[in-house]
């Protein structure tokens, strides 16, 4: 069998912007609450994540917070299980169509041609 070329942990990843915002990743290498894989701290603008997460528990956990930080900014007023099943539902969309990303980082480009800016 291949072996996969080797990838970043994710606990390196530390740091998103939502919507103009800087967010910082905190990896804990402790359970926040027994079961609980990841928090949004919206005060602190933290995303805090189980570290030692993987997989689809991790990337679940991140948009499911992701979520919940653009539920603060905008003061939506979510529940818990819209933002649960919203989060998994796309999720699910992102690993059913790996595509999707190559598609957006397209578009995204146009856009950055179209405002003057040189894509990265
Ligand atoms: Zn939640």
């Amino acid at each position: 069998m291949a072996k996969l070329p080797q990838t970043p942990a994710p606990e390196s990843y530390t740091q998103l912007k939502i919507i103009g915002q800087a967010w910082d990743i905190v990896w804990s290498p402790a359970w926040l609450n027994p079961g609980q894989y990841a928090h949004c701290d919206a005060d602190g603008q933290n995303i805090v994540m189980r570290a030692g997460l993987r997989g689809m528990q991790c990337a679940d956990s991140l948009v499911h917070e992701t979520l919940h930080a653009i539920e603060s900014i905008y003061g939506l007023e979510m529940t818990e299980n819209q933002i649960r099943l919203m989060a998994t539902g796309l999720t699910q969309v992102f690993l059913d169509n790996p595509e999707y990303f190559g598609f957006l980082a397209e578009r995204f480009e146009e856009e950055l041609k179209r405002n003057g800016k040189n894509p990265t």
